[in-house]
This record gives C-alpha cells, sequence and structure tokens, in this order.
C-alpha cells in the first residue's frame, strides 16, 4: 500500500482502504489541506481565488501521491490550485471544443456519426486543475436530472446510427454502482448500440471504488449485445500503484478492455522518458495506451499547454524505440468542435518517380518503389 502523509497515520488500513471513506475525507478547504501538507504562498492564495470557479477535492489517497515539499511535483501540480489559472491566454474558451452547440439534448454530445458522449454526472472524485469541462464538472447546477438523462437516452433510440456510448461526465463512477447498472440496463435494452465506453479517472484518482461489487456488475453487463470498455486516465507513472493495479486487475477480470488517455501537460508529462516509463507500466496492468491528448484551449489552464511540436517530438521518442503497444496516438481535438485529429510526426520524405522516401525511427533514409512504375528489368534484358 501507498505509505501515508503523517496527518492519517492513525486511520486504521481498512478505512484507508474503504472508498466511501475516501469519498467523504475528501479535502476541500484550505484549512483542511494545510494538514497534510505545507502549501506555498502560490498554492494558498490560489486556493481561495479559484474557489468559485472551479473548486478543490482531492482524496486523501492522491495526496498520499504527492510530494509533501516539492512544489513541482506531477501529482502535486494535478491537485492542488495555483494562480495561473487565473490567466487567460488570447483564445482560450469557456467550452473550446463547442459542446454545447453538438448539444441535440442537454446533456449530451453528438459530434461524430456513430458515437454519441453522455454526462452521465458532474462529480468526480478529485477535480483536476487542468480539466477542459471546468464549465461544467463540480457544479452542481449542471447536474443532469432525471428527466435530461430519459430524454438523452430518447435521443440514442431514436438515432439507429449511434452505435457507441461514452459514458463520461464528470466521472460515472461518481454515480453509485447501482445506477450505473440501471444506465447500462437502458443502453442494453437498445438494440442499435453495440459499445458503452465508461470513462473514469477513479482508478487514478479512487482506486477503491473498483471493488467487488463494481466488478460483478461490469461482468454481468458484458454481453454479445453490448461490450463495455473502460477508458481510463493516467497521466504519471507515481499514479501507478498497487492500489492502481488492484483496481485494474479487477476490471480487466470483469471483461473489460482497458485504455488510457493522457493529457499531455507542461512539466509534468512531455518528456519522453516520463511517457515511456507510464506506458510500460500501463501495459503490465493491462492497460493500452490509447490517446496522448493536446491539451485544450480552455480558460485558465494554459500554464498546462505544450506547443504542438513538443508532443509531435515526443511521439517521435516512442515509435520504434519502445514496443508498438506502448505507442497511442496523439490527437488534437480541434478548438469550435471540429473533432479529433492525429498529429503525426513525419516518416514519409518525399516522392519520387519510382516511389517514395522515407526516414526510419532513428532519421536513416529508406527507399519504397511502387509497383508498375519502373520499367520492368525482363523488358530492358531483351
Ligand atoms: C473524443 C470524443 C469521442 C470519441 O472519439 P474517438 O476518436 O472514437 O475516441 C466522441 N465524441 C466526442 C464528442 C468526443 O470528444
Ligand atoms: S476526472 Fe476528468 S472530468 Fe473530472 S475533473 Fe478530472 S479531467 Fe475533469
Amino acid at each position: 500500500m501507498t505509505p501515508r502523509p503523517h496527518a492519517y497515520a492513525a486511520v486504521p488500513d481498512s478505512t484507508w482502504s474503504d472508498w466511501r471513506w475516501q469519498q467523504q475525507q475528501r479535502v476541500t478547504t484550505l484549512q483542511a489541506l494545510e494538514r497534510v501538507l505545507r502549501l506555498t504562498e502560490d498554492e494558498r492564495a490560489a486556493i481561495e481565488a479559484t474557489a468559485d470557479r472551479f473548486r478543490m477535492a482531492v482524496t486523501p489517497y492522491y495526496l498520499s501521491l504527492v510530494h509533501p515539499e516539492d512544489p513541482a511535483c506531477p501529482i502535486r501540480r494535478q491537485a492542488i490550485p495555483s494562480l495561473a489559472e487565473l490567466r487567460r491566454s488570447p483564445g482560450e474558451r469557456d467550452d473550446p471544443l463547442a459542446e454545447e452547440a453538438h448539444s441535440p439534448v442537454p446533456g449530451l454530445t453528438h459530434r461524430y456519426p456513430d458515437r454519441a458522449l453522455l454526462y452521465a454526472t458532474h462529480n468526480c472524485a478529485m477535480y483536476c486543475r487542468f480539466c477542459t469541462r471546468k464549465r461544467k464538472v463540480s457544479d452542481p447546477t449542471s447536474a443532469l436530472a432525471r428527466s435530461e438523462r430519459d430524454q438523452a437516452l430518447d435521443h440514442i433510440r431514436r438515432t439507429p446510427a449511434i452505435r457507441e456510448v461514452i459514458i463520461s461526465g464528470g466521472d460515472p463512477l461518481s454515480l453509485s454502482t447501482e445506477r450505473l447498472a440501471e444506465l447500462l440496463d437502458a443502453l442494453a435494452a437498445i438494440p442499435h448500440v453495440e459499445i458503452a465506453r465508461l470513462g473514469t479517472r477513479n482508478l487514478v484518482t479512487l482506486p477503491q471504488r473498483v471493488d467487488a461489487e463494481l466488478a460483478d456488475m461490469l461482468r454481468a453487463h458484458q454481453t454479445r449485445h453490448l461490450a463495455v470498455w473502460v477508458m481510463t486516465h493516467f497521466n504519471h507513472p507515481t499514479e501507478c500503484t498497487e492500489e492502481a493495479w488492484t483496481a485494474c486487475e479487477r476490471l480487466a477480470g470483469s471483461g473489460a478492455p482497458i485504455q488510457n488517455q493522457m493529457v499531455l501537460l507542461r512539466g509534468i508529462n512531455d518528456a519522453t522518458e516520463t511517457v515511456i516509463a507510464l506506458n510500460r507500466r500501463l501495459l503490465r496492468m493491462r492497460v493500452k495506451p490509447y490517446y496522448i491528448l493536446q491539451a485544450d484551449m480552455a480558460e485558465g489552464i494554459g500554464h498546462f499547454r505544450t506547443p504542438l511540436t513538443a508532443g509531435v517530438a515526443l511521439l517521435r521518442g516512442l515509435r520504434g524505440h519502445v514496443s508498438g503497444l506502448a505507442v497511442p496516438q496523439l490527437v488534437l481535438d480541434l478548438p469550435g468542435g471540429g473533432g479529433k485529429v492525429p498529429l503525426v510526426p513525419r516518416y514519409l520524405e518525399r516522392e519520387h518517380a519510382e516511389g517514395w522516401d522515407f526516414a526510419n525511427y532513428r532519421g536513416e533514409p529508406f527507399r519504397y518503389v511502387e509497383p508498375g512504375r519502373v520499367a520492368s528489368l525482363d523488358a530492358e534484358g531483351d
């Protein structure tokens, strides 16, 4: 088990491992946080100054991963507010991906023909400081009423092109296992829905949430009519703890394939070695690195954004150098709701009369000859 901060030394193991306790004991105030960590002036000021924009909540478990002294700790920067969140850079928006504009009914974004994204709840175990959906997430007034959820399900029912429903939020594991089961039952009853994708960060911020009851429920919903996939969100190798490993084992055991979507964050995971370490750990935990997401142009997260070229350079450091299983796609979600596009390092150098010139992963030149472009050798020989 991950060693705990001094403030939690007296908590019995069984209590610490209880997700309900972790959930209830989330640290949400400056006073409570100061009992666990020594804060910087910036953090202290930021907790008050950002409270009404995007509240703070961190599970004791996630706090136990924070370096007690280092203000640049990659775990700490994901969880604890900084004054940089108050800055707004040119072009940044409240809803950078125009998710509301592509929302045919409240609680649903339908951007691509065959899949729709359902906002099941506005709650998360932890509020990540870099969250793209700050405008909704953690805001109780944006919670989806049952009637709205029913409207969203109606839209899915009426739209046979939707084969896949991404259950997002917030974090759907903030719902009770029973509510989640109801939602999966509702999807399972729609003949054209083949896949339910559960997008959750609980494996990272509250892995205890994946208890036997949840795993049993998911196993029971894994059928030939509806496959349940889990999309998770590890950003740093430090997050791959024993507890997280156990949670992934339980989920994998329930039959769900698990994919990781990492958000590229400046100073946190923008070094090639960090991503290699993370992805190798994830593969051992039976989690496939799926996407590296370029940070969106959302308000108040400019300090986390990296230049596009940095992500492409990072990716170049993966392909060929490590197992292909550890190489995800780097994607940019186009501002204004254009959808995701891949950002790919250039390996194709130029076209020539016979075919194409490439540089391999080491930068060495190779030529590919297309069929039919060169006069046949037999003909020349005659
Ligand atoms: C990212 C996203 C999806 C899923 O995209 P994939 O490329 O299939 O993973 C679906 N809908 C919306 C609105 C999204 O932002
Ligand atoms: S878990 Fe996801 S939705 Fe919730 S705050 Fe973190 S990034 Fe945002």
